[in-house]
């Protein structure tokens, strides 16, 4: 890492020309108008197109068309065992043991089946800790979790909230929480990066803490925003479950397939209750149409439904650039580019504004949240036109995600002119 950051533009030149990962963005479609590549910060929202993608799919239509039903098992990726492509890539990003991970589903339905497993709820230890202003998603599904088992959401469900003055959570107010009503919590829910500050969750010292309040205390994470964006070590963290969409970071298409984690120590527990179908019953028998439903081992049991082929070959080609690059080399490089974002942007003449996102680089991914003091959506609106794809939130914030994979520090430079001048 530089000692210092330097506002010249031949200073993001230089970065960009030193990059080990500046050939990775050679390798997706960067959008453009009139001819010109718009500068991209969405990878947070949806990440961009692999060129890779087209052949990966294509080779599952080529498949189907010649084979018909004996792609199951006949194909080049014989359909039958198309998840365990992703599984060992998957987990690699997680740091999980392959039998921990699972790819099924979309989010928000992974979600709501790990709580049918995860959240047991009983009179006196009922209880859901989340963030204020979660994901709405996340909101709703806990929401109805709750409800669904007969309790209040308003009296189970106690939310985590910022000191005055403050736009993120601390990690020793997160364990005050914990501890105030470690008798009557039931699940840990929480982002693994918040999705509209940018905050990265300290997930193992929470995780260590509730386990340390309580045994019976779950924890679980959505890993929407921090799944190929930080670096996690969900195994020896001990978390017991979390979930991540395939679309944002990890650039595998619009409404992508999704990645569930369950901790091995769960996994040979049949006394969990889950959701089956026929996906997750023991492959040697799953074709014998018989009764009783044998649980594959791990994570894999709980699939339901046969694997949806097409977005999960899209994600193939996406975890194969993953695994290439690796994520400690994209960590490195996200850390510098947003550090370089946040320094350009506070070393300008622009001051109308402040970043929610933690300023310690330990505490957050590529994202940075912009509070604008006045005419957010103005300023907004004309860095749009100017042909920059960021994200506005109501009432006044915009986020921008500069990723390692294809973003340069180019882009960064000249986000920053534009946002001063704007
Ligand atoms: C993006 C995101 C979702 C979206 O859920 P889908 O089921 O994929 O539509 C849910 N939760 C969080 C925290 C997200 O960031």
């Amino acid at each position: 890492m530089p000692e210092t950051y330097s506002t010249d533009k031949s200073f993001a030149l230089q970065l960009d020309a030193t990059d080990p990962l500046k050939h990775f963005r050679e390798r997706f479609h960067i959008p453009t108008q009139n001819n010109q590549e718009l500068i991209y910060f969405c990878g947070n929202s949806l990440g961009l197109q692999p060129k890779s993608t087209r052949a990966y799919i294509e080779q599952e239509l080529t498949d189907w068309q010649h084979l018909g039903v004996e792609g199951h098992l006949h194909g080049k990726n014989p359909w039958f065992y198309y998840h365990h492509f992703l599984t060992e890539s998957a987990a690699r990003l997680v740091g999980a043991l392959p039998k921990e991970v699972v790819v099924m589903n979309a989010l928000t339905v992974n979600l709501n089946l790990l709580m049918i497993s995860f959240y047991r709820p009983t009179p006196k230890r009922y209880k859901v800790i989340m963030e204020y202003m979660a994901f709405p998603s996340d909101q709703y599904a806990v929401e109805n979790q709750v409800k669904f088992h007969g309790y209040d959401p308003f009296d189970a469900i106690i939310e985590l909230t910022p000191r005055e003055g403050e736009a993120t959570l601390r990690t020793e107010d997160i364990q005050a929480v914990i501890a105030q009503h470690q008798n009557e919590v039931a699940l840990i829910m929480l982002g693994g990066v918040n999705y509209y500050t940018g905050q990265l969750f300290d997930m193992e010292a929470i995780t260590r803490f509730a386990k340390q309040c309580s045994n019976d205390i779950v924890v679980g994470f959505d890993l929407a925003h921090a799944t190929g964006n930080v670096r996690m070590q969900l195994h020896d963290w001990d978390v017991d479950f979390a979930c991540w969409c395939s679309y944002k970071y990890l650039n595998s298409g619009p409404g992508g397939t999704s990645g569930v984690f369950i901790h091995e120590k769960h996994a040979q527990n049949q006394s969990l209750p889950r959701l089956s179908g026929w996906w997750g019953n023991d492959e040697k028998t799953r074709f014998k149409m018989q009764k009783g439903f044998i649980p594959q081992e791990g994570a894999a049991g709980w699939q339901m439904s046969n694997a949806q082929i097409l977005p999960m070959a899209a994600h193939r080609a996406s975890l194969a650039i993953f695994d290439e690059a690796g994520m400690e080399a994209l960590v490195h490089k996200s850390k510098l580019l947003t550090g370089y974002l946040e320094f350009l942007l506070l070393n300008g003449k622009r001051k109308d504004f402040s970043i929610i996102t933690p300023a310690d680089p330990a505490q957050r991914g590529c994202q940075l949240s912009i509070v604008m003091q006045q005419n957010g959506k103005a300023v907004f609106d004309t860095l749009t036109q100017q042909g920059i794809i960021a994200d506005w939130r109501e009432p006044d914030v915009i986020r921008v995600a500069p990723v390692p994979l294809y973003n340069t520090f180019e882009e960064v430079w000249h986000f920053a002119d534009r946002f001063h001048s704007a």
